[in-house]
């Protein structure tokens, strides 16, 4: 993402696109989640899920979909991307959604803000100045035009391919679904729990892994054709990375031992992307937060017809050479 290219004016008589207005409620954007949303309008995640009682799973919203906004609800930062537009200078108690593009940028650039949040506090202050000293800029925890320049510049670094081995998770049965996945992808998978835990302090668990091609269309079918429970998959067997080893789910194990998919999804799928996954929660249409896939630059339609021709490995996975 490019950081360099980023306005926030909203002062008097500056002349800017104004935002839709949003007394009624707000229309979801690309890469919104119901947690942005609240957080970006200064209310909680709850008051938001009981204004929206329609959205009955809180991690499927679609881009153009109208939501209620709940009393109390207040217009976020009026900020936005505007590739011809000047650079906000932020610093300390700033908010909205360029400061969380600030965090992001600070993350992708190797330097830790906290919690991804759109809030400018101490420790994105702290991210700023430390980002600042490595780059030889004034180190005065202010993000103006050549702090922003400089994190443009480096977060469209490629990403490193993650190398090394497989470590233990810390849970068995996530250890043993990363086991069942292709071995090409079992490193990075336990490498992604492993640093999820060290940064966010969230344990994941690995919920599916491998799936052969009946039982991905037997998840197809779910809420389709009058069958129980939500659709959550538009892949059909052989259409899902999932057939082929190469993509698993996730969700936050709590220390009580139970599971949970109200957690920092955002700053779990960023850290995945840092690694060269791809996450499910960029998607379009059905938003996949828990998703995540390496898919060694071949389409399932590929790796189909490379599972028909029996062109697989010794340990009867797909070659992926
Ligand atoms: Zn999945």
């Amino acid at each position: 993402m490019a950081l360099t290219a980023v306005s926030a004016d909203n002062g008097p008589g500056q002349g800017h696109e104004p935002l839709l207005h949003e007394a009624d409620g707000h229309t979801v954007r690309q890469r919104e989640t119901l947690s942005t949303i609240a957080r970006d309008h200064g209310v909680s995640l709850q008051a938001i899920r009981d204004a929206n009682p329609q959205v009955l799973n809180p991690d499927v919203i679609y881009p153009g979909q109208t939501l209620n906004l709940p009393e109390g609800a207040v217009p976020p930062t009026p900020a936005f991307v505007d590739p011809a537009g000047p650079t906000p200078t932020l610093e300390r108690t700033d908010r909205g959604p360029v400061v969380t593009q600030l965090q992001e940028g600070l993350h992708s650039a190797g330097f830790d803000p906290g919690t991804v949040d759109g809030i400018f506090g101490a420790r994105t202050e702290q991210a700023v100045r430390a980002f600042q000293a490595s780059r030889d800029l004034d180190v005065d925890g202010i993000v103006g035009r050549d702090t922003w320049g400089a994190l443009g510049r480096s977060a469209d670094r490629p990403v490193e391919p993650v190398t090394g081995d497989v470590v233990a998770t810390g849970d068995a049965l996530t250890d043993r679904r990363i086991d069942g996945l292709h071995p090409e992808v079992r490193a990075v998978a336990s490498q992604f729990v492993q640093r999820v835990e060290q940064e966010l302090g969230i344990q994941l668990r690995v919920t599916d892994g491998f799936r052969s091609f009946d039982e991905q269309d037997a998840l197809y079918a779910q809420g389709r054709n009058g069958n129980p429970g939500p659709i959550v998959t538009n892949a059909r067997g052989g259409q899902s990375y999932h057939n082929y080893g190469l993509a698993f789910d996730v969700v936050e194990l709590r220390p009580d031992g139970n599971v949970s998919w109200d957690t920092d999804w955002e700053g779990i799928g960023r850290i995945g992307e840092a690694m060269g996954l791809e996450w499910g929660g960029r998607w379009t249409g059905l938003v996949d937060r828990p998703h995540f896939q390496l898919d060694h630059g071949l389409s399932t339609a590929q790796l189909r017809e490379r599972v028909n021709s029996e062109n697989l490995r010794a340990d009867g996975f797909v070659n992926l050479d």
